[in-house]
């Protein structure tokens, strides 16, 4: 068997096609912009790679993207004015303080002191404590574009068998959630868990988000199972590469031979990632706004 590849890069131009659709459409019944603001401290390399895609991403869907650069020396009191600014300020609806902040700064209390319903990352303890009740709010992006791809490839997930390795905050605890809703049967593995190979062969579903290059092998993998990659790992480079190549957590061109469906890496998950960000910005403007926005429109 070969996987069907799961395209991610195509469902989410799809998918931020429909968010440009519906940022217009509040526009015209609200007569401003939804808002989403990036706050970046620091000159960390791949941080300023992403706040700048966020920005261009934004700006395409129809949104005003505001920008906000601290230094790297910045004191706390300082990023925390800031966000009670955004918080206060009405052209707002999204706000993202990119990750990681320097040392010096304590990312559980900026988190904490973002607006809940301004919080499309879905860190906010109230956020957190929304999905794991099953109330409205926002859900971290990453955990949510992998759902919209397994619902897109399998459709109805009740009663299926879902093995989540890893689990943080952002990706491998908010992912069993979700699935946990979607009535999956649920398991997360992690660094501690015994005979991992053997029981990730009993999952229909598999979502590897580790960030170990290649971990996950053919010989783990249930034939016609369903396998979600968010692992983004750089090789080190090989001959003539002036970069390493980049791979998931599953090593991908073995599991390609025995699962149903793959998302490969780069292609995947990635892509989906600012899709669902841009998504959460359109869904807080409208309840910010007190609009009506309907579930099945996003
Ligand atoms: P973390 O480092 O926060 O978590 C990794 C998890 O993997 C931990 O729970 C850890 O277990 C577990 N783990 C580590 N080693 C093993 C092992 N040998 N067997 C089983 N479990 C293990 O990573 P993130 O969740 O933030 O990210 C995971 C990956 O996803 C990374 O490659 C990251 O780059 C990528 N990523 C991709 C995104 C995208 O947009 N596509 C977005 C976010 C992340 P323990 O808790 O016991 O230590």
């Amino acid at each position: 068997m070969t996987a069907d590849v799961i395209d991610g890069k195509a469902f989410a131009a799809t998918l931020r096609a429909r968010v440009g659709t519906e940022a217009r459409r509040f526009e015209a019944d609200s007569g401003r912009k939804a808002g989403l603001a990036v706050v970046l401290v620091g000159e960390d390399p791949a941080s300023q790679v992403y706040v700048r895609s966020k920005h261009k991403a934004t700006v395409e869907a129809g949104m005003a993207s505001f920008e906000h650069r601290l230094p790297a020396d910045a004191a706390e009191a300082e990023l925390l004015a800031l966000v009670a600014q955004l918080n206060a300020d009405p052209s707002v609806d999204g706000i993202l303080v990119q990750l990681p902040l320097p040392p010096h700064m304590d990312e559980a209390k900026v988190i904490a002191a973002i607006d809940p319903d301004k919080d499309v990352d879905g860190f906010h303890v109230v956020n957190v404590g929304r999905l794991a009740t099953g109330l409205h709010g926002f859900v971290p992006c990453t955990p949510l574009g992998c759902l919209m791809l397994l619902k897109e490839r399998l459709g109805d997930l009740s009663g299926l068998e879902a093995v989540v390795i890893g689990r943080s905050n952002i990706v491998g605890k908010p992912m069993a959630q979700l699935l946990l809703q979607e009535s999956c049967t649920v398991t997360i593995a992690h660094s501690r868990t015994r005979n991992l190979p053997e029981m990730v062969r009993r999952a229909d579903i598999v979502v590897a988000a580790v960030g170990r290059p290649e971990m996950v092998k053919a010989d783990w993998i249930k034939p016609g199972a369903t396998v979600i990659d968010v692992g983004i790992n750089r090789l080190p480079p090989t001959g003539d590469e002036s970069k390493g190549r980049l791979v998931g957590d599953v090593a991908y061109d073995e599991v390609r031979d025995v699962a149903g469906a793959i998302t490969p890496v780069p292609g995947g998950v990635g892509p989906m990632t600012i899709a669902v960000l841009l998504r959460n910005a359109v869904v807080a403007a409208y309840r910010n706004a007190g609009l009506d926005l309907p579930k099945d429109r996003l």
